[in-house]
């Protein structure tokens, strides 16, 4: 049997005295560590932590690791994830000593190489955005959604502004309403009209003296540009309002449109998304932001400067220090610089592409996913028409009631079929939603193998769909109801009460 051990828990594993290493003997004096600690915070036992061998460990860690797809392994259109290859280089890159082995308290003068890169990789987000302010501190996006919305709170308590409303689309990804009402928002939704854009009849009615931000995904997580973006900035601005982008998917329009110049005051991208950073189970990510100019003074510090400095050979170079807070910073909302891992890993994506690369990055998504989008409208209902950008949402909703095959057994099947699943039932405007993003990085085979795996499930029997997936080691954990147990395609092995 595969990976008879990753079925274990490590606790089932442990045996009492094994371990993975011996100390030898000190060869200096010893003192007994634990006098002069408090009795009240000594344990009487050792933590009950399991007992193993490093093999034990290894192969328990490796096998549940081969459990998992991973875009290393599968081709994964997860849709709004952008889940493109994550190219090797820049992990060879960024694990070098000048950027993983320093530590953030060193003097700013050690840090001089990490921080040009961080420099500079402010200069670029600035320049995709067509904004000017970046911090580059946010964890994620959602977190630089929050840093962002307090940034516009920031603003409008500096002008006496009570505002106290966000608008999102109803389409938005969920951490838009929540990372307004941790910001100390309330929301208000903006429907979405027949062709699947802001309905502007709705956002009129919704915008008035307390909106301070309407959060706008443009391109939209149906994989539509908004066309009315133009009439949308005019709206919003003339009601006294900002514009928020939620950057997500930038994918789509590197280097062919700017968030600045299509009125985004503020907005954050995702670099684990869009420049290729690894990303799943939780992260890490980071989630920069760019706010227009008369924002910048809101931002957290640090932020990465630079100045000239004369050296000792009586040359000029540029020295890179660290801001100190502004008065009006709404204060760090991170340790340090932010996920520098992360960070370094897109600069390292955007320099090996350059200016013209990007581009060309965005015109391959959109390219494969329209390529996608033409063949799956053959078996698949696409509600939101025949052209998209990134990644477009097909609807389950006439499988599910001619054939009983709903999103979710589309997105359990496919696993079958060696593919990581697309969003299902999401964005919620979609019935039965199935969310395709191929991103740039895959071939043409790789499209042609999945359009073929989804056509052939839509001709399956209900059974085999429904009790779907039957290759992987557990089907369905969590949406089979209390009436049915998960079905587990392993049989637990005997544990032997002792074999040590
Ligand atoms: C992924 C995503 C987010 C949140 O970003 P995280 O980095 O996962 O916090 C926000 N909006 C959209 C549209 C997304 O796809």
């Amino acid at each position: 049997m595969r990976n008879q051990q990753s079925a274990q828990l490590l606790f089932e594993l442990s045996r009492p005295g094994r371990r993975a290493h011996r100390l030898g003997e000190p060869g200096v004096p010893t003192t007994d560590a634990l006098s002069g600690f408090d009795d009240r915070f000594l344990a009487s036992d050792p933590p009950p932590l399991p007992e193993l061998a490093e093999g034990d460990v290894v192969r328990h860690f490796v096998g549940l690791s081969t459990l998992n797809m991973s875009v290393d392994t599968h081709f994964y259109p997860l849709g709004s994830c952008t889940m493109k290859y994550n190219p090797k280089r820049n992990e060879r890159i960024a694990s070098l000593p000048g950027l993983a082995d320093v530590h953030p308290m060193q003097d700013p003068s050690h840090l001089q190489g990490l921080l040009e890169m961080l420099y500079e990789l402010q200069e670029m987000f600035a320049e995709i955005s067509g904004l000017h302010g970046v911090s580059l501190q946010p964890a994620a996006g959602a977190h630089g959604e929050l840093t962002a919305l307090l940034v516009a709170e920031a603003y409008f308590r500096s002008i006496g502004s009570s505002r106290n409303i966000v608008l999102t689309a109803d389409s938005a990804h969920g951490t838009n309403p929540a990372s307004a009402q941790m910001a100390g928002f309330q929301t208000k939704t903006v429907k979405s009209n027949a062709d699947g854009l802001v309905d502007l009849d709705d956002l009129a009615a919704k915008l008035d003296e307390n909106t301070a931000v309407f959060m706008l995904t443009n391109p939209n997580t149906l994989g539509l540009f908004d066309r009315n973006i133009e009439q949308m900035n005019k709206m919003v601005h003339d009601a006294g309002a900002l514009i928020y982008l939620d950057g997500a998917n930038m994918n789509a329009i590197l280097g062919i449109s700017r968030p600045g110049d299509f009125g985004a005051d503020l907005m954050h991208y995702n670099p684990h998304k869009t420049f290729s950073g690894p990303h799943g189970g939780g992260g890490p990510g980071a989630g920069p932001i760019c706010v227009r100019d008369f924002l910048t003074k809101f931002l957290p510090a640090p932020i990465v400067t630079r100045r000239e400095i004369e050296t000792a050979e009586g040359q000029t170079e540029w020295y890179y220090d660290l801001s100190e807070p502004t008065e009006h910073s709404i204060g760090r909302v991170r340790s340090f610089f932010g996920n520098t891992g992360v960070l370094a890993r897109a600069y390292i994506y955007l320099r090996t592409y350059g200016g013209d690369g990007i581009r060309r990055v965005s015109e391959d998504a959109v390219l494969s996913a329209n390529y996608l989008l033409s063949q799956v409208k053959h078996f698949l209902d696409v509600p939101h028409g025949d052209r998209c950008m990134h990644e477009f949402v097909a609807s389950a909703s006439r499988l599910k009631k001619d054939k009983k095959i709903s999103a979710m057994d589309l997105a359990k099947r496919i696993l079958d079929y060696g593919f990581h699943a697309p969003t299902v039932y999401f964005p919620l405007v979609v019935d039965e939603a199935v969310m395709v993003e191929p991103t740039e990085t895959e071939s043409k085979q790789t499209l042609d193998a999945f359009v073929e795996a989804l056509f052939r499930i839509t001709d399956e029997s209900g059974d085999t769909v429904h009790e779907a997936p039957h290759s992987t080691r557990i089907s369905r954990p969590d949406d089979v109801g209390a009436a049915r147990r998960p079905v587990l395609h392993w049989s637990q092995p005997e544990t032997p009460d002792d074999q040590s």
